[in-house]
This record gives C-alpha cells, sequence and structure tokens, in this order.
C-alpha cells in the first residue's frame, strides 16, 4: 500500500496506477480508495486525468482495467507497446441519405452549413466526394533525437510546459517545452494564445512541422498539431482537406468521419459487379473509405483509380446516351442535291483537296444526305484546310435549298470568313453586308454577314432577309445567336474554332433551326483517346495531313541579346516581299492594358527599329471598322508588318505572311503559340515563328524549347496536357463536361479501359434498362443533368 499522503507528482500516479492495476484492479492500491486519491489529484494538477465516470469504485473490475490503461497512456507517449486507447463512444449513426442536405450530418449545423456551402459542399455526398488534398502521415512519429532539420516530420510528444509570451512587435509566441524518451526540444506556433491552454501538462500531441537549430538549441515549427488521444490521427494517415476560413480541420475531419461511417455499410455500388472484375477495382464504399483514411499508400492508389475510372466510365456512358439520343431521336432534313454542284466546286479551286480533306466531306455530304441530323467535329492542324471543306458543305446544303450558318469567335474572323466564302462559292465580287454572287448551282448565291458592330438599320433588314430565307448563307459571331434572329429554313450550322465557344452558344445556334445538320470545327489537337471521351457524342472527321508543299515551319527561342537579330530578319523577309506579324504579351488585366501596351509598342517600333516600313496596329479595343480597315491593308500589302495583341490568334489567313515575332512569348501557353505560328504556316514559303522572352520561368523554358523543337500539334497537345494538367487544358466548363475530380485525362491506360466497359455496356444494354444497371442509369443522369454534351 501507497502512502496517499507523499507527493502527489505524476511518477506518483503512474506508480499507484500500475500498482492497482497488477493487484487485479480490486481498489486496494492506496488508502481510502482510488476515487478519493484521483479527486485530489485532478485538484492539483487539472486537466491530467479524466476521471472514471460515475466512480472507480463502480466500474467493473474489467472496465477498471480499461481506465486504467487509458490513464496510463499519458506516460507512455514513445511507448510503441502502449495499451490501446480506450474505445470511442460509439454513438448509434443515424441512418443519412446521400442527397439529404449537409445539416442531417450530426455536428453541422445551420450556422456552419454556408461555409460548407462555400466549398461546393451542399449534400452528404458531397462530403463523400469531398477529396483530401493531401495526407500526413501520422503512422511513425520520427523520435525527438531522429529528427533531422529542414524536412517536414512528425513527431509524437509528451508537452512539459507551455506559455505565452508577447514579441516587442506584439505578436504573441506560444513556446511549448515537449519530450518523448530520447529528448526534449522547444515547439513554437505563432499568434495562436489559446494553445497555451490546450497543451496542458503531460498531454500528447502529434506534431508534424520542420525542426531548426536556433542559438544552438532545437525549435521545432509545427505546419498542424493533433491531440494524440484523437482518435481519427494517431497510427493513420491523416487526410488534409482544402478549407475555407472558419472550418477546422479536425472539425471538418470529424463530420466527415462521421458521414462515412453513416453511410458507407450500406453504400450501393452502382458499378456492375462484372466491370468491376473486369477493370480490376475496388467497391465504392470501399474506395471512399480509403480515400479519406486510407491504410496505407497502396490503398490510396487503388481508391484513386476507382474514383478516376467512374469519372472517365461515367462520361463516355453519358456521351453514348447522348448519340443514342440523337440517333434515334428527331429526324433532320435530308439534303439531298446532286453531287455536281460539289464535284464542280472542288474542280474550281486553284488547288487539289488532301486525301484528309476529300475523306473529310464525303463523310460530311453523307451525313447531310441522311435523314439524321449531323453532329460532326472536322478535327485538323492549324492550317490543314478546314475552310475549304466547310465551304463545300455549305455550298451543298443551298444547293439543296436550305441556309446556312457559320459561327466564329470574333468579328476579325468573320469579315474574313465572310470575304473568302463569297470569293469561294461565287464568281465575281459583292459588296456590303449583304451581297449576291452568281454561283455554279444555276442561281446567284446570297451571302449575309452579322456581327455585333453592325449597324442597327441594316442589321433589321438582314434579319428580315434572313427571316424570309433571301439569305442562303449567314457569317457572323456571337450575333447570331441572338434572340432576334431567325431562320426561314435553316439546314446546316458550322462552328469554327469550336473550343471558344462554350455549350450553350453552340446549342442556341442549333436551335435556331428543326433540328439542322452541325458541323463543329477546331484545331485544338488532342489525343484521339481523349478525343473520343470528350467528343464521344460527335462524329470525327480528321484532316490528318497539310496541303502538300508547306515546309517545316523553322521556331527560334531568341535571348535578350538577340532582339536585333530578330528585328533583322523580320526586315529581311519583308525586303523579299514578305510580311510579319509582331504579337504583344499578354496582359492579363484588361484589354485596354493591352491595348496601350500594343499601341506603344506599336509606336517604338514605328519610330525607332522600322522607320522605313509599313506598319499596323491591331488590338480588341479598335471599332469594327477600324479593324476591317487594317486587315483589309495588311491581307493587301499595303501594311509590311501588323503589330497586334493577341486577337490575331485564331483564324487568321494572310497567306503572304511568312514571319510572326512572339513578344513575351514564355508567357503563352504551347495551344496558343502554336495557334500563332499558324498564322504564318499557310503558304509554300518558308515561314518562321521568333520567340522573345525576357527571363521565363523554368516552365516557360521548357515551352519554349518544345515549341522549338515540335512543330506537330499532336505533340505540343500532349506535352501541354502534361504540363498543365487537364483542369484547363479544355476549361470542362467550355466543353460542358463533368468535372474531373480525380481522373487524369493522360492516363489513357485507364481512359481506354473506361471507354471500353462503356462501349460494350452499351451493347448490352443500349438504354441502360436493365435492373442491374438501374443504379448505374440515376448516377449518369444525376451526373449529367446541370451540363451537356459537347456540340
Ligand atoms: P484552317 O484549317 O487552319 O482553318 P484554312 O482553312 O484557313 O486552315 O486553310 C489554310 C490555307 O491553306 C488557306 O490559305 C487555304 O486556302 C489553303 N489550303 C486549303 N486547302 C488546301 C490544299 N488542299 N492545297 C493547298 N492549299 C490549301
Ligand atoms: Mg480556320
Amino acid at each position: 500500500m501507497v502512502d496517499p499522503r507523499e507527493s502527489l507528482d505524476l511518477e506518483r500516479l503512474r506508480k499507484i496506477l500500475d500498482l492497482e492495476r497488477s493487484r487485479g484492479c480490486a481498489d486496494t492500491a492506496v488508502s481510502g480508495g482510488l476515487d478519493r486519491f484521483l479527486a485530489r489529484f485532478a485538484a492539483l494538477h487539472p486537466g491530467t486525468v479524466r476521471l472514471p465516470a460515475p466512480s472507480y469504485k463502480a466500474l467493473t473490475s474489467a472496465e477498471r482495467r480499461k481506465w486504467i490503461e487509458g490513464a496510463l497512456r499519458i506516460f507512455s507517449a514513445d511507448d510503441r507497446n502502449a495499451p490501446s486507447p480506450p474505445e470511442p463512444r460509439k454513438r448509434p449513426a443515424r441512418a443519412l441519405s446521400l442527397d439529404a442536405p449537409i445539416t442531417a450530418v450530426r455536428g453541422i449545423h445551420a450556422k456552419t452549413a454556408p461555409k460548407f456551402h462555400k466549398l461546393g459542399l451542399n449534400t452528404v455526398r458531397d462530403l463523400l466526394y469531398f477529396f483530401p488534398r493531401r495526407y500526413m502521415d501520422y503512422r511513425s512519429p520520427v523520435p525527438i533525437a531522429d529528427l533531422e532539420p529542414g524536412i517536414e516530420q512528425t513527431a509524437l510528444v509528451k508537452v512539459w510546459q507551455a506559455a505565452n509570451r508577447k514579441t516587442r512587435r506584439g505578436m504573441v509566441i506560444t513556446e511549448l517545452t515537449v519530450g518523448d524518451s530520447t529528448g526534449t526540444m522547444k515547439a513554437v506556433f505563432f499568434n495562436q494564445p489559446f494553445l497555451a491552454e490546450k497543451f496542458v501538462p503531460n498531454s500528447r500531441v502529434i506534431l508534424s512541422g520542420r525542426l531548426s537549430i536556433y542559438k544552438g538549441s532545437r525549435v521545432f515549427q509545427p505546419v498542424s498539431y493533433e491531440m494524440a488521444d484523437d482518435a481519427l490521427a494517431e497510427g493513420h494517415l491523416v487526410p488534409v482537406y482544402s478549407l475555407t476560413e472558419g472550418l477546422y480541420p479536425r472539425y471538418v475531419r470529424r463530420v466527415i468521419k462521421e458521414a462515412l461511417d453513416s453511410l458507407l455499410p450500406a453504400l450501393p455500388d452502382f458499378l456492375p459487379e462484372e466491370i468491376r472484375q473486369r477493370a480490376g477495382l475496388i467497391s465504392l464504399s470501399e474506395a471512399i473509405r480509403q480515400i479519406h483514411y486510407p491504410d496505407d499508400n497502396r490503398s490510396i492508389d487503388a481508391a484513386r483509380r476507382r474514383l478516376a475510372f467512374d469519372e472517365l466510365f461515367l462520361i463516355q456512358v453519358g456521351v453514348l446516351a447522348k448519340r443514342r439520343e440523337r440517333l434515334e431521336g428527331a429526324t433532320g432534313i435530308r439534303l439531298d442535291a446532286p453531287p455536281e454542284y460539289v464535284r464542280q466546286f472542288v474542280d474550281s479551286l486553284p488547288f487539289r483537296l488532301t486525301r484528309s480533306q476529300v475523306k473529310a466531306l464525303d463523310e460530311i455530304l453523307s451525313d447531310l444526305r441522311s435523314d439524321r441530323p449531323m453532329s460532326r467535329l472536322l478535327h485538323g492542324d492549324v492550317g490543314s484546310g478546314k475552310t475549304v471543306v466547310a465551304a463545300a458543305a455549305m455550298l451543298h446544303a443551298i444547293a439543296s435549298g436550305a441556309q446556312a450558318a457559320l459561327m466564329v469567335p470574333t468579328e476579325i474572323l468573320a469579315e474574313q470568313h465572310f470575304r473568302n466564302i463569297r470569293r469561294l462559292l461565287g464568281s465575281g465580287e459583292g459588296e456590303g453586308i449583304v451581297c449576291s454572287v452568281p454561283s455554279a448551282i444555276g442561281r446567284p448565291i446570297t451571302l449575309g454577314l452579322l456581327t455585333g458592330s453592325i449597324r442597327q438599320k441594316g442589321k433589321r433588314e438582314l434579319y428580315r432577309q434572313i427571316a424570309g430565307g433571301q439569305v442562303d448563307v449567314v457569317i457572323g459571331t456571337q450575333a447570331l445567336i441572338q434572340e432576334q434572329v431567325n431562320f426561314g429554313r435553316l439546314g446546316l450550322v458550322v462552328v469554327d474554332e469550336q473550343h471558344r465557344f462554350g455549350v450553350m452558344q453552340r446549342m442556341a445556334l442549333r436551335q435556331k433551326g428543326v433540328s439542322p445538320h452541325m458541323l463543329v470545327m477546331s484545331a485544338t489537337p488532342i489525343p484521339r483517346t481523349l478525343a473520343l471521351t470528350l467528343y464521344g457524342d460527335l462524329d470525327i472527321s480528321l484532316i490528318e495531313e497539310l496541303p502538300p508543299g508547306r515546309q517545316r515551319i523553322k521556331t527560334r527561342w531568341l535571348g535578350p541579346g538577340e532582339r536585333r537579330s530578330g528585328y533583322e530578319f523580320v526586315r529581311g523577309q519583308v525586303a523579299e516581299g514578305r510580311q510579319a506579324y509582331v504579337i504583344c504579351p499578354l496582359i492579363e488585366e484588361s484589354e485596354a492594358v493591352e491595348a496601350r501596351a500594343a499601341t506603344s509598342e506599336y509606336e517604338r517600333l514605328s519610330k525607332e527599329i522600322f522607320p522605313d516600313l509599313r506598319l499596323g496596329l491591331l488590338h480588341g479595343r479598335m471599332g469594327a471598322r477600324e479593324k476591317d480597315e487594317i486587315m483589309r491593308r495588311f491581307r493587301e500589302r499595303e501594311i509590311d508588318i501588323l503589330v497586334s495583341t493577341s486577337v490575331v490568334e485564331v483564324g487568321i489567313d494572310v497567306p503572304n505572311a511568312t514571319v510572326v515575332l512572339i513578344e513575351g512569348a514564355d508567357r503563352f501557353g504551347l495551344s496558343q503559340l502554336h495557334q500563332f505560328r499558324g498564322r504564318v504556316w499557310r503558304s509554300d514559303h518558308q515561314s518562321y515563328c521568333l520567340l522573345l522572352a525576357e527571363n521565363p520561368s523554368p516552365e516557360g523554358r521548357e515551352r519554349l524549347q518544345t515549341m522549338e523543337k515540335s512543330d506537330n500539334g499532336f505533340v505540343l497537345a500532349e506535352k501541354d496536357l502534361e504540363m498543365r494538367g487537364p483542369g484547363d487544358f479544355f476549361g470542362t466548363r467550355q466543353s460542358g463536361l463533368p468535372d474531373l475530380k480525380m481522373a487524369r485525362l493522360t492516363d489513357v491506360a485507364l481512359l481506354e479501359t473506361a471507354r471500353r466497359e462503356a462501349v460494350h455496356l452499351f451493347e448490352s444494354d443500349p438504354g441502360l434498362k436493365k435492373a442491374e444497371h438501374r443504379a448505374l442509369a440515376a448516377e449518369v443522369s444525376r451526373l449529367w443533368e446541370r451540363t451537356d454534351a459537347p456540340g
């Protein structure tokens, strides 16, 4: 028996508890009973021991043992063989439903809910799918003696002392003295004074952070901490979520755990067992559990793979469903003019179509002749000659008695297409925003140009003629989808540079007619599997080759010292009768700032560098007329060098221009640079791209080097994807696809598996009507209800 009058320090407590345990928990270790001793002890050392409830005496001996072992753990911060912690009290989990609002989760109140909403978390499902950004490894804490300065490590320590002090500048520093069996160190927190009370002496804490040696002593700067008796932390890989202000990690972890515990045991798996087996995937509930609380790194991978598969698979299934809807749904307009017109048109061109162009055109024409509305993507690198294919398709539509519309992203491009297509389809020159030109179809063709900057009066007249069907082809910007525009007999819709438009805009254009055929064109080169994923509901025609005679474009990155020689090179090209673009740096702030910068660059070049040459300036702030006038002069070679902002990025076609000099090239993305390069890669002259970059970042450098090495859009696209990740590659918002949280579009193997399984599923059960696919069908429609397929 130990005399209770001995000093009541911690060592004493430990001895007594040890003794009590060794005597079979019969409450004989201390005279007067353990309850009295504990009460006195607790009064002297608040916060150290949690008193047994209701009392030690009242517990069974098994419960007493358990309590003692729990209490003894405060002495064994670094003892690997410590007895296991007391089981957290099990509360009966309330049954939650996935679609319930988050406030249904215990611990989330109406007051805190808005903070979750800010993160896009509205339903219980959202919580399950709120994946950790990373994990902290609390599995194997590093003994203090083994901590290495400078790297992030985790230690499991006991607090000896905690105190706040103020610095002269008014900052509060909480300084802890902590220790384990291998040594002691200081740990400091800044401006969190409440921590001094939280870290009571002898509490066990898990600290993650970095050690530094300050004036010879070891100081630990934690980036995070956990109380070691937090059952969710110790011995685990602990999820780290991206949170907003006012949401604390521990709290969020707790409520998410609550949701997991309540839902996972009965969470149905929408993926048919057979697919899971074949693709080697773990179950949904296991994946969700492991993504939040992984057993180890391998289980994180398995969970990721399953969840990524789901995303890709559901996209595929959704896309295939859309495609099926389209094929079975609305009947379209059969455009069946005899083939002579298009043949004559093709024969009249100054060049021969490439084999790819012919094939694409055949595919398009056979779609137009059928009564199923076409949805086709015409895909080909910059300069591959998509315009002429689209023009032929429009001619066929007109010859069949329908109207055609072509939508492009910029006014400059609308102007250019209007002029080119007028020249291609008709003979003779027209003028004005509506003009008729004699054509090969036995009557004149009437074309209209519709952009935002056309005067009201002209616009009204144009609207009238479009509605009346007098205009055969309307070419324009988004002005085309304005409410007032109505087509009398719209049969074919073409969208150029489709990646510049949102889904809604494309759909709005399609809705200007009754199930018209639709052709979308894009030069955004994407790997084929990815194309099938993103555009799986579209048929795809690919132009794989550039017109013959095109030389490889020469691309050089010039350092700051080589600027002069860059200018000299441009001068040399002009002397040979060619023309040049100078692209001004990308300035994010605003078009106005960008316009000002371009203007001063234009002035500098005109005065200092090329005073003897004819320069022109183009930027987004100029009026439409001004822009037209500049483009006309450039086209007609009245301007040698066009200084421009990125407005010339897409579509512009002036074949005599052979050199593009890009300022601040390191700030543009690869696809964008490739688009600029496409401006001068349009004829059989040798063409050049000069990249100027003052002080590129490592990634900037890598991009510039990639540009020098490759002129293949597909190679660049893969590289872009690799460097930037899929996040903003297409802008899934733009493409209208569900967000990808887990999947990487670069994971081609998984992409292919997902596609194969989706196709297979569709073959066996096209409408997802079978009972075993009901859950899957529901998941697909849930995912797609807010979005719509591209096209
Ligand atoms: P993009 O596919 O980038 O829209 P364009 O349609 O603007 O390309 O065509 C680029 C240039 O190539 C144009 O000047 C066009 O007249 C020319 N072109 C198109 N097809 C051929 C061909 N088969 N042979 C030679 N030149 C062609
Ligand atoms: Mg084009």
